[in-house]
Protein backbone atom coordinates (compact mmCIF):
# COMPACT_ATOMS: atom_id res chain seq x y z
CA UNK A 1 0.00 0.00 0.00
CA UNK A 2 1.43 3.44 -1.20
CA UNK A 3 0.19 6.55 1.61
CA UNK A 4 -2.39 7.34 -0.50
CA UNK A 5 -3.88 4.46 -0.98
CA UNK A 6 -3.84 3.87 3.23
CA UNK A 7 -7.14 2.70 4.17
CA UNK A 8 -9.23 5.07 6.46
CA UNK A 9 -10.61 3.12 9.22
CA UNK A 10 -13.15 4.45 11.73
CA UNK A 11 -12.80 3.41 15.51
CA UNK A 12 -15.98 2.79 17.28
CA UNK A 13 -16.18 2.32 21.08
CA UNK A 14 -12.98 0.03 20.70
CA UNK A 15 -10.79 1.44 23.49
CA UNK A 16 -7.76 -1.14 24.16
CA UNK A 17 -4.81 1.50 23.38
CA UNK A 18 -2.93 -1.54 21.72
CA UNK A 19 -5.30 -1.83 19.35
CA UNK A 20 -5.80 1.85 18.28
CA UNK A 21 -1.69 1.69 18.35
CA UNK A 22 -1.45 -0.89 15.68
CA UNK A 23 -4.34 0.10 13.74
CA UNK A 24 -2.56 3.55 13.69
CA UNK A 25 0.77 1.88 12.56
CA UNK A 26 -1.27 0.41 9.02
CA UNK A 27 -4.29 2.76 8.28
CA UNK A 28 -5.50 6.43 8.54
CA UNK A 29 -7.30 5.68 11.87
CA UNK A 30 -10.33 8.16 12.72
CA UNK A 31 -12.10 8.11 15.91
CA UNK A 32 -16.01 8.53 16.53
CA UNK A 33 -15.81 7.85 20.45
CA UNK A 34 -14.48 10.84 21.39
CA UNK A 35 -16.02 13.14 18.79
CA UNK A 36 -18.08 16.27 19.97
CA UNK A 37 -20.39 15.84 17.02
CA UNK A 38 -20.46 12.28 15.39
CA UNK A 39 -22.98 13.04 12.65
CA UNK A 40 -20.27 16.02 11.55
CA UNK A 41 -17.78 13.43 11.77
CA UNK A 42 -19.52 10.87 9.90
CA UNK A 43 -20.48 13.66 7.07
CA UNK A 44 -16.28 14.62 6.48
CA UNK A 45 -14.84 11.49 6.51
CA UNK A 46 -18.04 8.91 6.49
CA UNK A 47 -17.25 8.60 2.20
CA UNK A 48 -13.57 7.64 2.65
CA UNK A 49 -14.25 5.21 5.53
CA UNK A 50 -13.23 1.46 4.21
CA UNK A 51 -12.92 -0.28 7.50
CA UNK A 52 -14.66 -0.38 11.00
CA UNK A 53 -12.82 -1.67 14.05
CA UNK A 54 -15.93 -1.85 16.67
CA UNK A 55 -15.87 -2.52 20.53
CA UNK A 56 -17.54 -5.56 21.75
CA UNK A 57 -21.54 -5.45 21.98
CA UNK A 58 -21.37 -2.28 19.48
CA UNK A 59 -24.57 -1.63 18.04
CA UNK A 60 -24.25 -1.17 13.83
CA UNK A 61 -26.41 -1.05 12.22
CA UNK A 62 -28.22 -0.09 8.47
CA UNK A 63 -28.41 3.53 8.86
CA UNK A 64 -24.80 3.78 9.49
CA UNK A 65 -23.66 2.11 6.79
CA UNK A 66 -26.05 4.73 4.90
CA UNK A 67 -22.88 7.07 5.54
CA UNK A 68 -20.26 5.14 4.72
CA UNK A 69 -20.99 3.77 1.40
CA UNK A 70 -17.18 2.91 0.47
CA UNK A 71 -17.29 0.19 4.04
CA UNK A 72 -15.68 -3.27 3.30
CA UNK A 73 -15.48 -4.26 5.97
CA UNK A 74 -16.37 -4.32 10.19
CA UNK A 75 -13.59 -5.69 12.03
CA UNK A 76 -15.70 -6.79 15.79
CA UNK A 77 -14.13 -7.06 19.07
CA UNK A 78 -15.82 -10.55 20.52
CA UNK A 79 -17.43 -13.55 18.74
CA UNK A 80 -21.06 -12.65 19.65
CA UNK A 81 -22.29 -10.11 16.76
CA UNK A 82 -26.28 -9.69 17.71
CA UNK A 83 -25.50 -6.11 17.83
CA UNK A 84 -24.67 -5.94 14.35
CA UNK A 85 -27.32 -6.54 11.69
CA UNK A 86 -25.46 -8.54 9.78
CA UNK A 87 -28.44 -8.92 6.99
CA UNK A 88 -27.68 -5.34 6.49
CA UNK A 89 -24.26 -6.16 5.86
CA UNK A 90 -24.41 -8.64 3.86
CA UNK A 91 -26.65 -7.16 1.63
CA UNK A 92 -24.29 -4.59 0.36
CA UNK A 93 -21.14 -6.80 0.29
CA UNK A 94 -19.54 -6.29 3.50
CA UNK A 95 -17.52 -8.56 5.50
CA UNK A 96 -17.92 -8.49 8.71
CA UNK A 97 -15.60 -10.41 11.30
CA UNK A 98 -15.45 -11.56 15.06
CA UNK A 99 -12.74 -13.04 17.58
CA UNK A 100 -13.74 -16.92 17.91
CA UNK A 101 -11.49 -19.48 19.67
CA UNK A 102 -9.35 -16.99 21.12
CA UNK A 103 -11.33 -16.49 23.97
CA UNK A 104 -13.41 -20.09 23.92
CA UNK A 105 -11.10 -21.64 26.96
CA UNK A 106 -11.27 -17.97 29.02
CA UNK A 107 -14.97 -17.71 29.18
CA UNK A 108 -15.47 -21.96 29.92
CA UNK A 109 -13.35 -21.64 32.32
CA UNK A 110 -15.27 -19.20 33.92
CA UNK A 111 -18.53 -21.23 33.14
CA UNK A 112 -17.11 -23.23 35.37
CA UNK A 113 -16.37 -20.86 38.45
CA UNK A 114 -20.07 -19.77 37.52
CA UNK A 115 -20.83 -23.10 38.02
CA UNK A 116 -18.80 -23.46 41.03
CA UNK A 117 -20.09 -20.51 42.91
CA UNK A 118 -23.33 -21.34 42.79
CA UNK A 119 -23.66 -24.76 43.54
CA UNK A 120 -21.32 -24.25 46.69
CA UNK A 121 -22.01 -20.80 47.34
CA UNK A 122 -18.39 -19.51 46.92
CA UNK A 123 -18.96 -15.96 47.40
CA UNK A 124 -21.78 -16.12 50.43
CA UNK A 125 -19.01 -18.48 52.13
CA UNK A 126 -16.75 -15.72 51.48
CA UNK A 127 -19.11 -12.93 52.63
CA UNK A 128 -19.90 -14.56 55.36
CA UNK A 129 -16.31 -14.97 56.89
CA UNK A 130 -15.55 -11.79 55.91
CA UNK A 131 -18.66 -10.48 58.37
CA UNK A 132 -17.31 -12.76 61.05
CA UNK A 133 -20.70 -14.76 61.33
CA UNK A 134 -17.92 -18.17 61.26
CA UNK A 135 -16.68 -17.32 64.85
CA UNK A 136 -20.16 -17.90 66.04
CA UNK A 137 -21.22 -20.83 63.32
CA UNK A 138 -20.43 -22.23 60.73
CA UNK A 139 -21.52 -21.89 57.30
CA UNK A 140 -24.52 -23.49 56.53
CA UNK A 141 -23.96 -27.12 54.07
CA UNK A 142 -24.84 -26.26 50.21
CA UNK A 143 -26.23 -28.10 47.60
CA UNK A 144 -23.14 -30.35 45.44
CA UNK A 145 -22.02 -31.25 41.79
CA UNK A 146 -22.03 -34.56 42.82
CA UNK A 147 -24.45 -36.69 40.74
CA UNK A 148 -25.76 -33.96 38.74
CA UNK A 149 -26.29 -33.91 35.10
CA UNK A 150 -25.34 -30.75 32.96
CA UNK A 151 -27.33 -29.64 30.01
CA UNK A 152 -25.26 -27.13 27.51
CA UNK A 153 -27.52 -25.01 25.52
CA UNK A 154 -25.35 -24.58 22.10
CA UNK A 155 -22.72 -27.21 22.22
CA UNK A 156 -20.65 -24.67 20.07
CA UNK A 157 -16.81 -23.56 20.37
CA UNK A 158 -17.70 -22.74 24.29
CA UNK A 159 -19.94 -25.22 24.91
CA UNK A 160 -17.82 -27.81 23.57
CA UNK A 161 -14.66 -26.32 25.77
CA UNK A 162 -17.27 -26.25 28.82
CA UNK A 163 -17.91 -29.82 27.87
CA UNK A 164 -14.14 -30.82 27.95
CA UNK A 165 -13.99 -29.51 31.77
CA UNK A 166 -17.23 -30.79 32.96
CA UNK A 167 -16.25 -34.52 31.99
CA UNK A 168 -13.23 -33.82 34.69
CA UNK A 169 -15.86 -33.10 37.19
CA UNK A 170 -17.35 -37.13 36.80
CA UNK A 171 -21.05 -35.53 36.12
CA UNK A 172 -23.44 -36.19 32.80
CA UNK A 173 -23.60 -34.49 29.79
CA UNK A 174 -26.36 -33.48 27.48
CA UNK A 175 -27.28 -30.82 25.00
CA UNK A 176 -29.23 -29.03 23.13
CA UNK A 177 -28.81 -27.31 19.76
CA UNK A 178 -30.06 -26.92 16.29
CA UNK A 179 -28.17 -29.61 14.97
CA UNK A 180 -26.69 -33.15 16.64
CA UNK A 181 -22.84 -33.08 17.18
CA UNK A 182 -21.64 -36.15 15.18
CA UNK A 183 -18.23 -35.94 17.07
CA UNK A 184 -19.49 -36.43 20.63
CA UNK A 185 -21.39 -38.70 22.27
CA UNK A 186 -23.05 -36.88 25.02
CA UNK A 187 -26.74 -37.48 24.82
CA UNK A 188 -28.16 -34.57 22.22
CA UNK A 189 -31.90 -33.09 23.13
CA UNK A 190 -33.59 -31.83 20.06
CA UNK A 191 -35.91 -29.93 22.29
CA UNK A 192 -34.54 -27.47 25.16
CA UNK A 193 -37.28 -28.11 27.26
CA UNK A 194 -36.41 -32.00 26.47
CA UNK A 195 -32.70 -31.32 27.67
CA UNK A 196 -34.31 -29.37 31.01
CA UNK A 197 -36.28 -32.27 31.81
CA UNK A 198 -33.14 -34.53 31.85
CA UNK A 199 -30.83 -32.04 33.31
CA UNK A 200 -30.47 -30.40 36.82
CA UNK A 201 -27.81 -27.81 35.84
CA UNK A 202 -28.60 -25.90 32.46
CA UNK A 203 -25.56 -23.79 30.95
CA UNK A 204 -26.46 -21.55 28.53
CA UNK A 205 -23.59 -21.24 25.66
CA UNK A 206 -25.84 -20.13 22.44
CA UNK A 207 -25.79 -16.99 20.42
CA UNK A 208 -28.27 -13.87 21.34
CA UNK A 209 -29.87 -12.37 18.27
CA UNK A 210 -33.79 -13.01 17.72
CA UNK A 211 -33.73 -16.88 17.32
CA UNK A 212 -32.95 -17.19 20.56
CA UNK A 213 -34.49 -14.66 22.54
CA UNK A 214 -35.68 -15.50 25.78
CA UNK A 215 -36.28 -19.48 24.89
CA UNK A 216 -35.11 -19.93 28.26
CA UNK A 217 -38.71 -19.29 29.30
CA UNK A 218 -40.76 -20.18 32.76
CA UNK A 219 -41.04 -23.75 31.35
CA UNK A 220 -37.70 -24.64 30.97
CA UNK A 221 -36.83 -23.30 34.84
CA UNK A 222 -39.77 -25.46 35.87
CA UNK A 223 -38.34 -28.81 33.83
CA UNK A 224 -35.17 -27.93 35.42
CA UNK A 225 -36.84 -28.51 38.87
CA UNK A 226 -36.32 -27.46 42.24
CA UNK A 227 -32.49 -28.81 42.75
CA UNK A 228 -31.77 -26.80 39.20
CA UNK A 229 -28.64 -24.02 38.80
CA UNK A 230 -28.74 -22.22 35.97
CA UNK A 231 -25.58 -20.22 34.31
CA UNK A 232 -25.14 -17.66 32.23
CA UNK A 233 -22.14 -16.96 29.97
CA UNK A 234 -23.68 -16.44 26.62
CA UNK A 235 -26.32 -12.99 26.22
CA UNK A 236 -28.37 -12.22 28.67
CA UNK A 237 -31.62 -12.12 26.05
CA UNK A 238 -31.44 -16.09 25.88
CA UNK A 239 -33.24 -16.41 28.82
CA UNK A 240 -36.41 -14.61 29.71
CA UNK A 241 -35.00 -12.56 33.26
CA UNK A 242 -38.20 -11.99 34.70
CA UNK A 243 -39.09 -15.16 34.68
CA UNK A 244 -35.51 -16.57 35.85
CA UNK A 245 -36.26 -13.90 38.91
CA UNK A 246 -39.33 -15.24 39.92
CA UNK A 247 -38.39 -19.02 39.47
CA UNK A 248 -35.46 -18.20 41.95
CA UNK A 249 -37.46 -16.56 43.89
CA UNK A 250 -40.44 -19.31 44.57
CA UNK A 251 -37.33 -21.72 44.21
CA UNK A 252 -38.73 -23.11 41.10
CA UNK A 253 -35.14 -24.00 40.69
CA UNK A 254 -32.32 -23.73 43.08
CA UNK A 255 -29.29 -20.84 41.96
CA UNK A 256 -28.15 -18.91 38.81
CA UNK A 257 -24.78 -17.82 37.91
CA UNK A 258 -25.00 -15.37 35.48
CA UNK A 259 -22.75 -13.26 33.28
CA UNK A 260 -24.78 -11.15 31.06
CA UNK A 261 -27.84 -9.78 31.57
CA UNK A 262 -30.73 -8.56 29.49
CA UNK A 263 -29.94 -5.27 29.53
CA UNK A 264 -26.82 -4.34 30.30
CA UNK A 265 -24.75 -2.59 32.43
CA UNK A 266 -28.55 -2.12 34.36
CA UNK A 267 -28.91 -5.40 36.51
CA UNK A 268 -32.56 -6.03 37.94
CA UNK A 269 -32.56 -5.23 41.68
CA UNK A 270 -34.80 -8.18 42.34
CA UNK A 271 -31.79 -10.09 40.64
CA UNK A 272 -29.10 -8.25 43.15
CA UNK A 273 -31.27 -9.06 46.27
CA UNK A 274 -31.83 -12.34 45.79
CA UNK A 275 -29.51 -14.65 47.90
CA UNK A 276 -29.31 -17.65 45.79
CA UNK A 277 -27.76 -15.66 42.47
CA UNK A 278 -23.89 -15.26 41.77
CA UNK A 279 -23.63 -12.58 39.66
CA UNK A 280 -20.60 -10.85 37.66
CA UNK A 281 -20.14 -8.09 35.10
CA UNK A 282 -19.69 -9.41 31.84
CA UNK A 283 -16.02 -10.66 32.48
CA UNK A 284 -16.67 -14.10 30.47
CA UNK A 285 -13.28 -13.04 28.19
CA UNK A 286 -12.07 -10.28 30.49
CA UNK A 287 -8.48 -11.33 31.50
CA UNK A 288 -5.22 -9.84 29.95
CA UNK A 289 -4.29 -12.54 28.02
CA UNK A 290 -7.72 -13.26 26.36
CA UNK A 291 -8.44 -9.55 25.71
CA UNK A 292 -4.78 -9.13 24.14
CA UNK A 293 -5.27 -11.97 21.72
CA UNK A 294 -8.98 -10.60 20.32
CA UNK A 295 -7.45 -7.20 20.01
CA UNK A 296 -4.83 -8.59 17.63
CA UNK A 297 -7.32 -10.84 15.99
CA UNK A 298 -9.41 -7.42 15.81
CA UNK A 299 -6.50 -5.97 13.55
CA UNK A 300 -5.34 -8.99 12.01
CA UNK A 301 -8.71 -9.70 10.36
CA UNK A 302 -8.42 -5.90 9.02
CA UNK A 303 -4.78 -5.95 8.13
CA UNK A 304 -5.62 -9.51 6.03
CA UNK A 305 -8.45 -8.00 4.42
CA UNK A 306 -6.48 -4.56 3.40
CA UNK A 307 -3.48 -6.51 2.31
CA UNK A 308 -6.04 -8.56 -0.37
CA UNK A 309 -5.70 -11.69 1.97
CA UNK A 310 -9.24 -11.94 2.58
CA UNK A 311 -10.78 -12.23 5.92
CA UNK A 312 -9.25 -14.31 8.72
CA UNK A 313 -12.62 -14.55 10.51
CA UNK A 314 -15.66 -13.91 9.29
CA UNK A 315 -18.72 -14.32 10.37
CA UNK A 316 -20.59 -17.36 8.45
CA UNK A 317 -23.28 -14.90 6.91
CA UNK A 318 -20.54 -12.88 5.19
CA UNK A 319 -18.31 -15.64 3.95
CA UNK A 320 -16.39 -13.68 1.01
CA UNK A 321 -13.04 -13.17 0.56
CA UNK A 322 -12.97 -9.94 -1.64
CA UNK A 323 -14.67 -6.33 -1.73
CA UNK A 324 -17.68 -7.35 -3.74
P1 LIG B 1 -20.66 -20.92 18.34
O1 LIG B 1 -19.43 -21.73 18.16
O2 LIG B 1 -21.33 -20.34 17.16
O3 LIG B 1 -21.70 -21.81 19.17
C1 LIG B 1 -23.02 -21.46 19.32
C2 LIG B 1 -23.84 -22.73 19.54
O4 LIG B 1 -25.21 -22.35 19.74
C3 LIG B 1 -23.79 -23.69 18.40
O5 LIG B 1 -23.52 -24.96 18.92
C4 LIG B 1 -25.19 -23.66 17.79
O6 LIG B 1 -25.52 -24.98 17.39
C5 LIG B 1 -26.05 -23.20 18.97
N1 LIG B 1 -27.20 -22.45 18.53
C6 LIG B 1 -27.26 -21.44 17.64
N2 LIG B 1 -28.53 -21.02 17.48
C7 LIG B 1 -29.29 -21.79 18.28
C8 LIG B 1 -30.67 -21.87 18.54
N3 LIG B 1 -31.55 -21.05 17.91
N4 LIG B 1 -31.12 -22.78 19.42
C9 LIG B 1 -30.26 -23.62 20.03
N5 LIG B 1 -28.93 -23.60 19.82
C10 LIG B 1 -28.45 -22.71 18.95
O7 LIG B 1 -20.38 -19.69 19.31
P2 LIG B 1 -19.33 -19.61 20.51
O8 LIG B 1 -18.02 -19.14 20.01
O9 LIG B 1 -19.38 -20.89 21.28
O10 LIG B 1 -19.99 -18.43 21.37
C11 LIG B 1 -21.28 -18.60 21.91
C12 LIG B 1 -21.80 -17.28 22.47
O11 LIG B 1 -21.15 -16.98 23.70
C13 LIG B 1 -21.51 -16.05 21.61
O12 LIG B 1 -22.48 -15.90 20.59
C14 LIG B 1 -21.55 -14.91 22.60
O13 LIG B 1 -22.82 -14.31 22.63
C15 LIG B 1 -21.27 -15.58 23.94
N6 LIG B 1 -20.01 -15.10 24.54
C16 LIG B 1 -20.04 -14.52 25.78
C17 LIG B 1 -18.86 -14.09 26.36
C18 LIG B 1 -18.83 -13.46 27.72
O14 LIG B 1 -17.96 -12.64 27.96
N7 LIG B 1 -19.69 -13.85 28.62
C19 LIG B 1 -17.64 -14.21 25.67
C20 LIG B 1 -17.67 -14.81 24.41
C21 LIG B 1 -18.86 -15.26 23.86
P3 LIG B 1 -26.53 -25.25 16.17
O15 LIG B 1 -26.03 -24.42 15.03
O16 LIG B 1 -26.46 -26.71 15.97
O17 LIG B 1 -27.87 -24.80 16.67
Amino acid sequence: MTPDQTPDILLIRQTRPDVAERLAARFRLHRLDDAPDRDAVLSAIGPRIRGLAVGAMCPIDAALFDRLPHLEIVSSFGVGYDTIDVGAAARRGIVVTHTPDVLSDEVADLALGLLLAAVRRIPQGDRYLRAGHWRAASFPLTASLRERRVGILGLGRIGQAIATRLEGFGVGIAYHGRTPRAEVSYAYHDSLIGLAQAVDVLIVAAPGGPETRGIVDAAVLAALGPEGIVVNIARGSVIDEAALIEALRAGTIHAAGLDVFENEPQVPDALIALENTVLLPHVGSGSHHTRTAMGRLLTDNLVSWFEGDGPLTPVPETPWSRAR
